[in-house]
């Protein structure tokens, strides 16, 4: 059966006005005014979306799917992702990746719990590896987990500058990246290196090392939590001008705000006033990570959880408070990470590209429905497709 969403405002995610959009077989079909399929014989459901916006399904280039975290013991292990979790915040397409514990979390379990929430109705990619160097992986090298494995598309998250990773030398990072960017050109993937980059004074120090002494391309690496000053933002915003896509995190506390740290939505405000397009810099959720907060003496103090919902509250706060053009807040949460990765059929409503879409309410910004590879996972805001251990309450 067809569907076809008529008279939205389409943000495809640039804003193409008052469009008719007709899905099927998991694809978009077709977009226009005012689109007809009578007399075709083909039977169309029809939704009147007069009034909304339909977006892309958003893309999370960063998710702990399997949970994070235990910086402060076994039982600060971070819970799971649920399916409705990520459906009801508009997310369809996620990259799960392992963190700071690559012990009691293992690849294995992240391509499992990928698989079965694509089983369950979403798009996921994995990483291989975690913040450690040597990176772990599951067939002995990055390499070949690359070309092997069909979800994973690149290594992440390798972290810099943070005192939970490896302090990798320059050399070491290189040899990191030629591994990844051979597998991606050996299996048409992007093979990209999603970088952790901690609080330490070296920021994105390493890196440039990397660039210099190495030949290895800017556009190989993917750093996030760019937010974490403006310091680190302004750093972000000279290698965007090189060419990399940079990513800030969409979940943050009160206390790590009241440290310093920046919104997701500020930093595109800001990337936007400095000259960098929103297609240089995507949100990321860090959902199900532990958000830890250390004292002076690097105890930890504090414990809160990211939540992939936070990419539709950044999205919320970048067009109602930051009043940023709709469109660039859009690229933000969509084709900024979709393209950059190198997933040509997400993070874009184009005619045959997966039918990944977000219709939203523009009073408040909220989520009405919403559709992954075609199938309607939310209608008017509650999900219609539950994840398998899910209690339905209705
Ligand atoms: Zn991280």
């Amino acid at each position: 059966m067809l569907t076809l969403i008529r008279g939205a405002h389409l943000y495809a995610p640039r804003d193409q006005g008052r469009q008719d959009v007709l899905i099927g077989g998991g694809k978009v079909l077709a977009i226009g005014e005012d689109l007809s399929l009578q007399g075709q014989g083909v039977e169309v459901r029809e939704i009147n979306a007069e009034g909304r916006w339909l977006m892309p399904g958003m893309v999370d280039p960063l998710a702990h799917i399997t949970g994070g975290g235990g910086e402060g013991g076994f039982h600060t292990r971070t819970p799971e992702m649920t399916l409705e979790e990520a459906s009801l915040a508009g997310v369809t397409t996620l990259v799960a990746a392992l963190g700071t514990d690559a012990t009691t979390r293992t690849l294995p379990d992240l391509l499992a719990k990928a698989q079965a929430l694509v089983h369950e109705g979403l798009e996921v990619y994995c990483y291989t590896g975690s913040y450690e160097v040597p990176v772990r992986t599951l067939t002995g090298s990055v390499r070949d987990d690359i070309i092997l494995l069909e979800r994973v598309i690149g290594v992440g998250e390798v972290a810099i500058a943070d005192h939970r990773g490896s302090f990798p030398s320059a050399r070491e990072l290189a040899r990191i990246a030629s591994e990844a960017r051979v597998g991606g050109m050996l299996s048409g993937k992007r093979g990209i290196v999603f970088l952790h980059v901690g609080d330490d004074d070296e920021q994105l120090g390493l890196v440039d090392e990397v660039i210099e002494r190495f030949p290895v391309p800017i556009t190989q690496f993917y750093p996030t939590h760019l937010n974490r000053s403006v310091e680190l933002l302004e750093e972000g915003f000279r290698l965007a001008r090189a060419g990399m896509v940079i990513d800030v995190t969409a979940s943050t506390t009160p206390e790590l705000l009241a440290q310093g740290e920046l919104s997701a939505a500020e930093c595109l405000a800001r990337a936007l006033k400095a000259g960098v397009s929103a297609q240089q810099i995507s949100f990321s959720s860090d959902g199900n990570a532990s958000l830890p907060e250390f004292n002076a003496a690097g105890e930890l103090s504090g414990l809160k959880v990211g939540r992939v919902l936070s990419m539709l509250e950044a999205l919320r706060e970048a067009i109602i408070e930051h009043k940023i053009d709709v469109s660039d807040a859009m690229i933000s949460v969509t084709s900024a990470a979709a393209d950059y990765l190198g997933l040509s059929h997400k993070g874009r409503i184009a005619v045959g590209v997966d039918a990944d879409l977000v219709l939203v309410d523009p009073n408040g910004i909220q989520v009405d429905s919403v559709w992954c590879r075609g199938r309607r996972l939310v209608h008017e805001g509650r999900p219609t497709v539950h994840g398998t251990f899910t209690v339905a309450d209705d």
